[in-house]
């Protein structure tokens, strides 16, 4: 990586771009979760001195959470903003704070090692109690403690997700609950120094219309807040302090990108057919309520993925029914008169919730997730599924499960589902009389057995971001082995189609909600394939749009065809580079 010293000078980085579009902005730097922390011995005289940094430490800290609290208050009700009072029980334990100044005493050590030490012991002598509301305690703990220690450090990050101005967000990692909480109107762009182009932050991205590169390695360590930097989604590039040169190139690329816009507003009102006649549906994927207008905006024809994951990630508590059946209610109104297919409970992975009682896996994308999760945690899954059919109540709506493996975690979910109803009918309450289910196809197991699983469902939706991490065993989060991550690779290419041959010939229809369905260039190859629906970030439709309209169905099949007898995921990869050069060059750029 180029020095990245006190000077002037442009400076590239170059990442993994996940996100496209241009933008230039002061950069903010959000602090690492891993704290440097000093470890300075001190004099006896200077015990005092440490004693005061720690109390104003505290103090603001206490200001800082109340603060917090109040603004969620108005944002989510005080109801769930009341777990900050747990944070603020923390604050006053004076067993902690005893052991504290004892410690800085007996050892003359600085306040920040101390005081570090001290919360990590009592947050594991905390997780090995029996009771589990002491042992949900921990993270309050490490939280508050985080929190306090920014302060004795100086750092910035308890007011991280308050931005001042408009900018460009640098993180070593953003976790989803990071991206979710953070003030949208005033995020530009995203870089990160760590993930992959299916990491849920991405995908957000994506979604969002933000732009975004990750992979930037250690960028996060070297630069410095308040940088002038321009953000290339296309390619991946972050240009610290850009020349006079660099923004001229990048106000001439966008405007070409802007003139292709404006044309494909004239498709607005079309479908997207085939030239020999064959119907795609195009529909978005949502994870947020803010995003719901973009349905519309972008022309969906419903919304194909729901990840309604992402609305227990933005609150410190679980949503009740009746919170969770309003913004259902939201994303079916928007969505209207197209179905939108909701995800159920798609937690663990990268997506952890503290609230939720998860626990730290070894291998946490092979192990207690998605419906594996609902099925055990069946109060969390029955009040979602209420809340589901509740809010459907007077139009139709489909469900699906992710991360299915097998026949008999579809039967238990739909036993659960029937129950739900039954519940509903016995209480006089109204739900939805047309209920679609469908089953996510993302582990190479249910793509084998799509025979059996179309017997049990009314549709399929390909979730290729873990397929292709299953498949290809590469984890879509590791920067390291993304080039591994292949989505042309023969065998995904072969588990597709062999899913949709299962689906047709059981007369269901199959969709694709992963990230393949909004990469322009992989959409003749979904289309050729047999896919009837693609879902994706609603800022890519247009696009795949035109792109479908100026392919034949027919010529793709037998293209298809012969791509699959080929030996490698790069050649496949060129001659699909070759039929957008020749369909859809312009739409490329
Ligand atoms: C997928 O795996 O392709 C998918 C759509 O689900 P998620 O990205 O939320 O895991
Ligand atoms: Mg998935």
């Amino acid at each position: 990586m180029a020095d990245t010293g006190n000077h002037t000078a442009e400076i590239r980085l170059t990442g993994i771009p996940v996100s496209p579009g241009v933008v230039h902005g002061p950069l903010m730097v959000l602090t690492s979760e891993e704290l440097l922390i000093p470890k300075n011995k001190i004099e006896p005289d200077a015990v005092p001195a440490e004693i005061a940094r720690l109390e104003a430490a505290l103090m603001k800290t206490r200001q800082e959470i109340v603060a917090i609290k109040e603004n969620l208050a108005v944002a989510i009700g005080e109801k769930d903003a009341a777990i900050f009072d747990a944070h603020l029980l923390v604050l006053d334990d004076s067993t902690l704070l005893d052991a504290v100044r004892k410690q800085i005493e007996g050892r003359n050590l600085c306040v920040e090692v101390v005081f570090h030490h001290l919360m990590q012991n009592y947050a594991q002598s905390m997780r090995q109690v029996d009771d589990a509301y002491l042992r949900e305690r921990a993270t309050d703990i490490l939280d508050v403690g985080r929190r306090v220690l920014n302060n004795l450090l100086g750092n910035s990050s308890s007011d991280k997700y308050n931005l001042e101005q408009p900018s460009i967000i640098l993180a070593h990692d953003l976790s989803p609950s990071d991206t979710a909480m953070l003030d949208r109107t005033k995020v530009l762009g995203f870089v990160t120094d760590i993930g992959s182009r299916t990491s849920h932050t991405a995908i957000m991205a994506r979604s969002l219309g933000i732009p975004a590169v990750v992979g930037l390695k250690d960028a996060s360590h070297k630069l410095g807040r308040g940088l002038h930097v321009v953000l290339d989604g296309h390619e991946g590039i972050l240009i610290v302090n850009p020349d006079a040169q660099t923004m001229l190139r990048y106000g001439r690329l966008e405007h070409k990108r802007h003139e292709v816009d404006v044309q494909l507003e004239q498709l607005r009102g079309t479908e997207a057919v085939t030239k020999d006649g064959r119907k795609i549906v195009l529909s978005a994927n949502m994870e947020l309520p803010e995003d719901f207008p973009l349905i519309k905006a972008h022309g969906a024809e419903g919304v194909g993925l729901y990840r309604t994951e992402f609305l227990f990630l933005q609150r410190p508590a679980l949503p009740t029914e009746q919170e969770q059946i309003e913004i259902y209610r939201k994303i079916i109104a928007a969505s209207a008169p197209h179905p939108v297919i909701f995800r159920t409970l798609d937690i663990g992975g990268d997506k952890m919730l503290d609230h939720l009682g998860l626990v730290e896996e070894v291998n946490p994308f092979l192990g207690w997730r998605a419906i594996r999760y609902t099925l055990e945690r069946r109060d969390i899954f029955r009040t979602q599924l209420r809340a589901i059919c509740r809010a459907g109540e007077g139009s139709k709506v489909r469900i699906m499960f992710p991360m299915v493996s097998a026949v008999e975690e579809l039967r238990q979910a739909r036993d659960l589902l029937d129950e739900a109803l039954a519940e509903l009918r016995r209480d006089g309450l109204g739900y939805a009389a047309d209920i679609e289910i469908g089953t996510m196809i993302e582990t190479p197991a249910a793509a084998l057995i799509t025979d059996r699983l179309a017997k049990e469902v009314q549709f399929f939706s390909i979730g290729t971001n873990d397929l292709i991490q299953y498949t290809i065993a590469v984890d879509r989060m590791n920067a390291k082995v993304a080039y591994l991550y292949q989505p042309t690779h023969p065998s995904i290419i072969s588990l597709i189609g062999h899913t949709v041959k299962n689906a047709h010939a059981a007369g269901i229809w199959v969709g694709v909600c992963g990230e393949m369905a909004g990469e322009l260039l992989l959409v003749p190859l979904l289309v050729g394939l047999g896919i009837d629906e693609l879902s994706m970030g609603p800022k890519f439709l247009p696009r795949a749009k035109a792109a479908i309209q100026r392919l034949s169905y027919a010529e793709l099949q037998q293209q298809v065809a012969e791509w699959q007898t080929l030996g490698t995921a790069g050649e496949i990869m060129d001659r699909l580079k070759q039929v957008a050069r020749e369909k859809f060059a312009e739409l490329l750029d």
